[in-house]
Order: C-alpha cells, then sequence, then structure tokens
C-alpha cells in the first residue's frame, strides 16, 4: 500500500510544512523528482460557472490566473457540485520520451475529461466517466487510468470532472510498474474482502436454512447487500458486470447502500428484540426505513439523480448513528448479546461514517478515509457474527431451561404429571414387547388436610419437599418418580415384579412415616398409603394407572398407612 503510506507521509508534511507546499502549487511538477501519491497540492483548481468550459476557454483562465491552488491532497468537492477543471504542469525534465499512468477520480464520477497539451502546442484527449458505455480506464479499486506520453518538456495536465455523484478527485501519476504493483495489491485486497463477504454471506444463509432464525437471513443479506453495494462502488460493476448499462449504474449505488441501511436495521430490530422490549424505538426504526425506501424510490421514478445521492448519503450516515446508538441503549437496558453488537457497530460505524464523509467532501479524502467502510466491515461482520453465535447460544440455552420448567413440578422439582406420562409409555411399552414386569405405585399422604390446617400452608409445602426429596433419595435411577398432583404422587418401577413393589413401597412408607418436619415449636409426622398394580397382558398406562388407583382407596378405606396391592396369585 504504498499509495497509502504516502498519502499519510504526504498529509503530515503538508501539516508540518503547510507553507512551502502551497506555494510550489502553480509550479510544474518534475519527472525527475516526482512526489508519489495524490498531487492535489501540486494542482489548481477551477470550478465552472453557469456555462460550460471548452478546452480554449480554459486554458485561456489559466493563462489569465483563473485558477487557483488546492489545498488538499485529493480535491473533494461534494454532491451535486457544478463541473470542476483540475490542471497540472507536468515538466518531463529527463531528456527522453516518458510513459505514465494517470490514475484519477473515482469510477462513479458521470464524465472525465483529460486533455494533455505539450509544449510544442499538440494536443491529446480522452472522454470518459461511467455515463459512458465500456468507460475508458475505468478500473475497479482505482478509479480511472489511462497511459500518458509526456514527451521531454513541459506539458499542461487538465481534466474536467463533471458529476452529481460526490466529487472526490484523487489524482496521481505512476510508473507502469508502479500501476502494475498497486493493480495487484487491490487485487488481493478486494479479493479478500469480497472473498469474506461472500463467505459470511452464504454462512449466515445456510445458518438460516438450518436453524430458521431470521437474524440469520437478515445478517446475510445485509452483507450479501453490502457486498453489492462495494461490487457497484469500486467499479466493479461498471468495470466488469453492467459496462454498458449506464442507466442502471447511475442509480445502483445509491440503491444498494439504502438497501444495505434497511436490511441491516431489520437484522438490529430482530437481533435486539426491539419490538417485544424496545417498542417505541421499533417504531422509529420502521419509520426510517419507510422514508429511505420510499425516498429512494420516489428519487429513482423522477429520475433524480441529485435526490437519490442526497438521500443514499443521509440515510447512511443516520445508519450508522442509529446502529450504534441502539448498541448503547440495549447495552444500558442490559439486552442479551447487546456488547458485542455495539462494539461491532462502533466499526462498521467508524469505518462507513468515515467513507461517507471523505466522498461527501466533509473529511480529507485519503485512501485510508476512503476504505476505512471496508476495513470497519471486515471487523463488523467478524464481531456480529460471533454476536449471533452468542445469541443463539443464550436462546437454546433459554429454550431448554423453558422445557425443563415446563416438565417440573415447581415445588418439589419432581416430574409433573405430564413428564410421567411422557417418560412412562415407553417403559410400558418395552416391557409388554419383552414381557417383562413392571409395577405403578400410586401414594397418597394421609390427612394432609388436617396437616395444613394445624401446622399451615407453608409447613405444609415443606413436608410435601421431604416426602418428594425421600421418594427420589430411595428410588432407582430407572423409575420414574412423579407427583401426580396435591399430595399425591406416582411411582413406575421398570422390572419390578409385585412382590418387589410391594417390599419397596412397604420401605417407602416407614420412611415416610419415620420423617421429622420441624413446625414451630413442635415437629410434623406424617403416613401415606399405598397402591400398587403389577403389568398384565393388554393393559394401557391408563388402566395400569386406574388399577393402582383402586388399590389405593382400598388401602386408604381399610385404615390409612398401608401398602394394598391385588392377592398373590
Ligand atoms: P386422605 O388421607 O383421605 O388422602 O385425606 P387428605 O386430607 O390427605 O386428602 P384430601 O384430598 O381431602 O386433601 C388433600 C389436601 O392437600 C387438600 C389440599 O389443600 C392439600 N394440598 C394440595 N396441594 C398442596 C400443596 O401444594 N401444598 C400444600 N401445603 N397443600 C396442598
Ligand atoms: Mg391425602
Ligand atoms: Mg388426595
Amino acid at each position: 500500500m504504498n499509495i497509502l503510506t504516502a498519502s499519510l507521509l504526504k498529509l503530515l508534511a503538508l501539516l508540518l510544512f503547510c507553507v512551502p507546499l502551497l506555494a510550489k502549487a502553480a509550479d510544474a511538477v518534475r519527472l525527475s523528482d516526482f512526489p508519489t501519491g495524490s498531487l492535489g497540492v501540486h494542482a489548481a483548481q477551477l470550478v465552472e460557472g453557469e456555462s460550460a468550459l471548452g478546452l480554449d476557454e480554459a486554458l485561456a483562465q489559466l493563462q489569465a490566473g483563473g485558477f487557483e491552488p488546492v489545498a488538499t491532497l485529493v480535491p473533494d468537492f461534494g454532491i451535486g457540485s457544478r463541473p470542476v477543471w483540475l490542471h497540472l504542469g507536468l515538466d518531463n525534465d529527463t531528456g527522453v520520451v516518458q510513459q505514465r499512468m494517470l490514475q484519477a477520480g473515482v469510477t462513479w464520477l458521470d464524465r472525465l475529461d483529460v486533455y494533455v497539451v505539450h509544449a510544442d502546442g499538440s494536443r491529446h484527449a480522452v472522454h470518459t466517466g461511467d455515463e459512458l458505455p465500456n468507460a475508458l480506464g475505468l478500473t475497479p479499486g482505482m478509479g480511472y487510468v489511462l497511459p500518458l506520453q509526456l514527451p521531454p518538456g513541459r506539458s499542461e495536465l487538465l481534466l474536467r470532472v463533471a458529476s452529481v455523484d460526490p466529487m472526490a478527485l484523487p489524482v496521481a501519476l505512476l510508473t507502469p510498474d508502479d500501476y502494475a504493483t498497486s493493480r495487484l495489491q487491490f487485487g488481493y485486497f478486494y479479493g479478500f474482502f469480497f472473498g469474506f463477504l461472500i463467505a459470511l454471506g452464504a454462512y449466515n444463509l445456510l445458518l438460516f436454512i438450518g436453524a430458521r432464525e431470521r437474524s440469520y437471513l437478515y445478517y446475510a443479506l445485509a452483507l450479501l447487500s453490502v457486498l453489492f453495494c462495494n461490487v457497484a462502488y469500486t467499479g466493479h460493476g461498471a468495470g466488469w458486470l453492467w459496462p454498458q448499462s449506464t442507466d442502471f449504474q447511475r442509480y445502483v449505488i445509491l440503491v444498494a447502500m439504502v438497501v444495505y441501511n434497511v436490511f441491516g436495521l431489520l437484522f438490529a430490530s430482530r437481533f435486539l428484540m426491539l419490538a417485544q422490549f424496545l417498542p417505541r424505538i421499533q417504531r422509529v426504526v420502521c419509520w426510517g426505513m419507510g422514508i429511505a425506501g420510499g425516498g429512494m424510490l420516489l428519487a429513482v421514478v423522477m429520475g433524480s439523480q441529485l435526490l437519490a445521492g442526497l438521500l443514499a448519503f443521509v440515510s447512511m450516515s443516520a445508519f450508522s448513528a442509529g446502529m450504534f446508538a441502539l448498541g448503547v441503549v440495549s447495552v444500558w437496558r442490559q439486552r442479551p448479546s447487546a456488547r458485542y453488537f455495539l462494539f461491532a457497530t462502533f466499526f462498521g460505524m467508524l469505518g462507513v461514517g468515515l467513507t461517507a464523509l471523505a466522498v461527501w467532501g466533509k473529511i480529507p479524502f485519503s485512501m485510508l478515509t476512503f476504505h476505512a467502510a471496508e476495513i470497519g466491515l471486515v471487523i463488523e461482520a467478524t464481531l456480529l457474527a460471533l454476536a449471533l453465535a452468542h445469541w443463539m447460544r443464550q436462546h437454546r440455552e433459554a429454550r431448554y431451561l423453558a422445557e425443563q420448567v415446563a416438565r417440573q413440578d415447581a415445588l418439589t422439582q419432581l416430574n409433573n404429571r405430564r413428564a410421567f406420562l411422557e417418560a412412562a409409555q415407553p417403559l410400558l411399552d418395552t416391557a409388554v414387547r419383552h414381557e417383562r414386569p413392571l409395577s405403578l405405585v400410586m401414594m397418597d399422604i394421609d390427612h394432609f388436610k388436617s396437616i395444613n390446617d394445624r401446622y399451615g400452608h407453608k409447613t405444609g409445602d415443606e413436608a410435601l419437599v421431604a416426602m418428594a426429596n425421600m421418594l427420589k433419595r430411595l428410588s432407582r435411577s430407572s423409575d420414574v418418580v412423579a407427583r401426580w398432583g396435591g399430595e399425591e404422587f406416582i411411582l413406575l418401577l421398570p422390572e419390578t415384579d409385585q412382590q418387589r413393589a410391594v417390599n419397596h413401597a412397604e420401605r417407602l412408607r416407614r420412611v415416610a412415616s419415620e420423617l421429622r418436619i420441624p413446625a414451630g415449636d413442635s415437629v410434623l409426622t406424617m403416613t401415606a398409603s399405598f397402591g400398587i398394580k403389577t403389568l398384565q397382558p393388554n393393559m394401557t398406562l391408563e388402566t395400569l394407572i386406574e388399577a393402582a388407583d383402586v388399590q389405593l382407596y382400598e388401602a386408604k378405606r381399610s385404615g390409612r398407612n398401608k401398602v394394598c396391592s391385588e392377592p398373590f396369585p
């Protein structure tokens, strides 16, 4: 990136030695001692008035001192400027003809006319710009690059630029070798950048197809639209993809900017769950998207490139600031994953903001500020991918927790009725298929109503928890234990015949009666009754439970604190 370093060095030099550089502006630049990077400070400029100037009139103005020195490395005239003339004096003091590559402007300039007037009066002209199909010298990522033949002696280089779109005019003269190197470097840079965005976009699209979560879709679409926008504004579109479609080229960059803003906001709304947690902000975001989208549609239908340009840049600036503000609000409201979002959008905003401002002419245009959006985007995209992964993990955990809660009894942490039925059915099916023994135990605490009446509901709850814990402690891991309702519990015992079930229930009955629950000054004790039914052919889970319930009723009826089952065969 020698252009970049050179630009930075020049900027530094400009700051330190402001006066001598400006004084040199009108002089010709000598080829033997040629400055690298943008030549803005060596040039002079003239903004056209009401009527367009031809080359002769421009030369006359130059003679008459109508051009004024350019104070910046990259002359910059913002959106909707009058056409501009730029003059650069070139002194070939090498004694032989020199071949140079003129690198001028940015690829979206509407019209660029390049004139070289040699000392002997001979002239050379090239007309290009993205308003013309197959624009000459349009070099993706670099601007317009045109070969120049410079005979010994002085030549005047004059550029006339007309563009409704933001008019930034970097001007550099490269040796053919430097140009080849530069092109290669830009090739690598964009290869990496586009490749990164395509891979990340495709990956998120696949995640959407797999996970059906719309955040991924919006994120992928935002990535792909910013990629498309970049392809368009770096000139890869006009240079390679649609060299003939000049009408399309007129609006495509501006429309792509707004499309990117809309998808970015859709993603942010979904990711930060604005509709749920910040509905008022969600409404503002919707209005913003509507105004930008509708306005752009109107501008295109009206055929106003100026309106479209202003809208696109206002939209982009508002978008960058808005995304960052959403991040700040979400961190402040402690929304999950908001911190990632804030960091990501900060870099994105910084980059896009710098580039938009540089192109708009509000801050100095340099290779760094021009490419800030791309650098910022790579950082932003990476952080947002991390944010999405983090967000997804939190969602999964929350859902898992919710499922757990839906299957669990809140007081005792035992399975609830639904979870019991879900777990019991397959065990019953297995036992039937393999003709294995299986028993079901229903248990109900005796006179629990009077325990509540005597000790209070809270102590009653503690008694239920103690009973549940006892059941958990004394059960095998293969048993399914659940709270059936109120003070009733249910146990499914696989691989357990009636005798073993009775033994197990007897043990539970004994331990239950030995439980001691502190209740104020006194101690609470309780007993429980048990009904058992062992699986027989042609029984369903429902009939098994009913039969166990009949046995429980029998235990209650015959005096409580008992285990009842059918008589042994
Ligand atoms: P029986 O020996 O015939 O089973 O008499 P019982 O009083 O235990 O039976 P009954 O079904 O008449 O009353 C059950 C009581 O259990 C009534 C209800 O208030 C109480 N109960 C149900 N769920 C809870 C609970 O979650 N916490 C507390 N503390 N009490 C509960
Ligand atoms: Mg009871
Ligand atoms: Mg009961």
